[in-house]
């Protein structure tokens, strides 16, 4: 399987719009892999996309794509959909305000999130409507799994109440990919689909030390409902025997930079972070 990693940002971008802290100011200076996108994936076998963060169209571009067959959403946060609009730049016919044939795309959603997307909207009603009215998407609801081509497709969701998050495993001739970017707490690893992947993608967790302005997270912290520390990320990796692991979803806040993060790899075994860009092929 080949995938890029379009975007290896969190919920803000690196560099974060007018922030002159160390680490804004070297990726403004030097762009990827200091700079960092919203969190998105492409995995090319099936030209399938992965979240649309604000940046999509804009990444879509920077990583030469020249097809999108079908888009999946982990979940429907912000830093994850706020570029869904870009199915409608990439499908419109102008003359028409159609789509053009054969583009429309594919949109999988589990169950859980097919019942909650018309909660997206703009001033005209829920986005999904007018997509689907005008064939900018096609809507393909499935529960648990699914196959496109030759891949086959398992959701498993992170139970976080209304907000429910979902891991991802793509299966393709005996390899696997685990997808796991954001909101992982609880993350579901009794289930047997998570174990042993060729490749985890996950998000690191919380730093607890070196963050910005010195912070401290107590032990209280509301982020500590949605995510592991970076040690306990690393012992759950081991515990799911994953061949390799790529941390996603860098936050700005977490004040490391590209270097920074390179030399954290020098100490861990077969671990990577990702940066805007990256090609992996399993
Ligand atoms: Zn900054
Ligand atoms: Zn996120």
């Amino acid at each position: 399987m080949h995938v890029t990693v379009l975007g290896s940002g969190g919920c803000t971008v690196i560099p974060k719009p007018l922030c002159k802290c160390r680490v804004c100011r070297e990726a403004r200076e030097k762009g990827a892999p200091y700079a960092r996108t919203g969190p998105s994936i492409f995995v090319h076998d099936e030209n399938l996309l992965i979240d649309a963060p604000a940046e999509i169209a804009w990444q879509l571009n920077r990583a030469n794509i020249d097809r999108v067959d079908y888009l999946l959403f982990t979940h429907l946060d912000p830093d994850h959909v706020e570029g869904f609009r870009v199915v409608e730049q990439i499908t419109l016919d102008f003359r028409t305000w159609e789509a053009y044939g054969g583009k429309t795309i594919r949109l999988l959603l589990p169950q859980v999130l097919k019942d909650r997307i018309t909660d997206l909207k703009t001033i005209y009603g829920p986005l999904i409507d007018f997509y689907e009215q005008q064939g900018f998407v096609e809507c393909i609801g499935f529960d648990g799994r699914t196959t496109i081509g030759q891949t086959e497709i398992t959701a498993i969701p992170v139970d976080r109440g209304s907000q429910t998050a979902f891991v991802y495993i793509f299966e393709k001739k005996g390899k696997k990919i685990v997808y796991a970017p954001c909101d992982i707490k609880p993350f579901p690893e009794h289930r047997d689909e998570v174990k042993h992947p060729n490749i985890l993608v996950i998000q690191p967790g919380i730093f607890e030390k070196g963050l910005k302005h010195g912070f401290r997270y107590p032990e209280n912290h509301i982020s500590r409902t949605t995510l592991y520390t970076f040690e306990e990320t690393l012992a759950l990796a081991r515990r799911l025997k994953a061949d390799q692991v790529l941390f996603v979803h860098m936050e700005e806040y977490w004040n490391r930079g590209y270097d920074d993060y390179r030399a954290i790899e020098k100490n861990l075994k077969n671990m990577r972070f990702a940066h805007d860009g990256m090609r992996i092929t399993i």
